[in-house]
C-alpha cells in the first residue's frame, strides 16, 4: 500500500518527496503462469516500491492435478485461486483481480468450446474488464504474451489480444509482451541436460527446434530476477496443485534454478532493439 502513496506524493510541491513510483499491471491466463512467466519481475517491482497488480484471465479449472493435494470435493478452480493468493503475496502483489472466464484447455480440445472458455469471449467485453482495472489502477505498464501465447496455448493467444485492446481503451503508456529468448534455451540445453529434456529433448541445435517464445532479435528486455529467484520459486511452490515436489522447476538446486530461471523477457509492443536488452519495465 505504500506504493499508492508514494505515487500520490510524487510532484507534491513541484518535486518528489519519494522515489518516483509506478504501477505494474501482469494480465496472465491461468494461476500458476504469474509465478513461470513473471514472477521475478513482480517481486523486483515491489521490492522497489512499485505498486504490483495481477490479473488472471481464468482459475485454471482444467489444469492436470498433482495427486492428493486438492481435498476431496473441491473444485479445482476455487481450488487455485487460493494458490494464487498465495503466490501473489509471497510476490508483493498489492491486489488480485480474478475476471471470471473458464480456463479453455488445450487447443484442438472440446473444453475451448464451452461458451464460458476464455479463447471463446469476445474481445471488446474483455478487454473493457480489464481495461476497468487499468483506469482504477492509473497503470503505468502492462505486461501480456507474445502474439503466439509464448507456446501456442489459446487461452495465451487471448490474453495477448485483450491486453492490447484493454491497453488501448484505457491509454495505458506501456504495454509489454512477456516472452523466452529461444537463444537462451538453446545455449543453456547445450549445458543443462534436465533443461534440454525439458524444452525438447535432445537434438535441440538452433533457435527453429525451439517452439515457444522468440529468437532473441525481436526482443527488446530482459529482466536480471536472480536475486528474486527464492520469491519466484516460492511462488511456484505455492501452486502445489500443478507444481509438484518432484516437478522440473522444484528439483533443481538454488544455483542451477537461478542460472536456468533468474532472467525474465518482454518485447515492448511495437518496439525494436538496437544495441544491448533495455533492462526496466519503466523507463
Ligand atoms: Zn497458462
Amino acid at each position: 500500500m505504500c506504493a499508492q502513496i508514494g505515487k500520490r506524493r510524487e510532484g507534491v510541491g513541484g518535486f518528489n518527496i519519494l522515489m518516483p513510483v509506478s504501477t505494474l499491471v501482469c494480465f496472465h491466463a491461468h494461476p500458476d503462469d504469474e509465478a513461470i512467466a513473471t514472477g521475478g519481475t513482480m517481486a523486483a517491482a515491489s521490492a522497489r516500491g512499485h505498486r504490483v497488480v495481477l490479473v488472471l484471465a481464468t482459475r485454471g479449472e482444467l489444469g492436470e492435478k498433482i495427486p492428493g493435494v486438492v481435498p476431496e470435493g473441491w473444485e479445482l478452480g476455487r481450488w487455485r485461486e487460493g494458490e494464487t493468493w498465495a503466490s501473489a503475496e509471497v510476490l508483493g502483489c498489492h491486489r488480485l483481480v480474478f475476471l471470471g472466464y473458464r480456463d479453455s484447455g488445450m487447443a484442438g480440445t472440446p473444453t475451448t468450446r464451452h461458451p464460458e472458455a476464455f479463447c471463446q469471449m469476445d474481445v471488446e467485453v474483455a478487454a473493457r474488464r480489464l481495461a476497468a482495472v487499468l483506469r482504477s489502477e492509473n497503470a503505468d505498464v502492462l505486461t501480456t504474451y507474445d502474439p503466439h501465447g509464448v507456446y501456442g496455448h489459446p487461452d495465451h493467444i487471448a490474453v495477448h489480444e485483450v491486453g492490447k485492446r484493454a491497453a488501448e481503451l484505457a491509454r495505458t503508456p506501456r504495454l509489454f509482451w512477456a516472452t523466452a529468448d529461444r537463444d537462451f534455451f538453446v545455449e543453456r540445453a547445450a549445458v543443462d541436460e534436465a533443461l534440454a529434456e525439458r524444452v525438447g529433448g535432445e537434438g535441440i541445435e538452433d533457435v527453429t527446434d525451439i517452439s515457444f517464445g522468440l529468437p532473441r532479435d525481436e526482443i527488446t528486455h530482459r529482466i536480471d530476477v536472480r536475486d528474486f529467484a527464492a520469491a519466484k520459486r516460492a511462488a511456484m511452490r505455492a501452486h502445489a496443485s500443478q507444481i509438484g515436489p518432484d516437478s522440473f522447476f522444484l528439483a533443481l538446486d538454488d544455483e542451477a534454478f537461478a542460472q536456468a530461471f533468474g532472467w525474465e523477457w518482454f518485447v515492448l509492443a511495437g518496439g525494436r532493439r538496437n544495441g544491448p536488452f533495455a533492462t526496466d519495465l519503466f523507463s
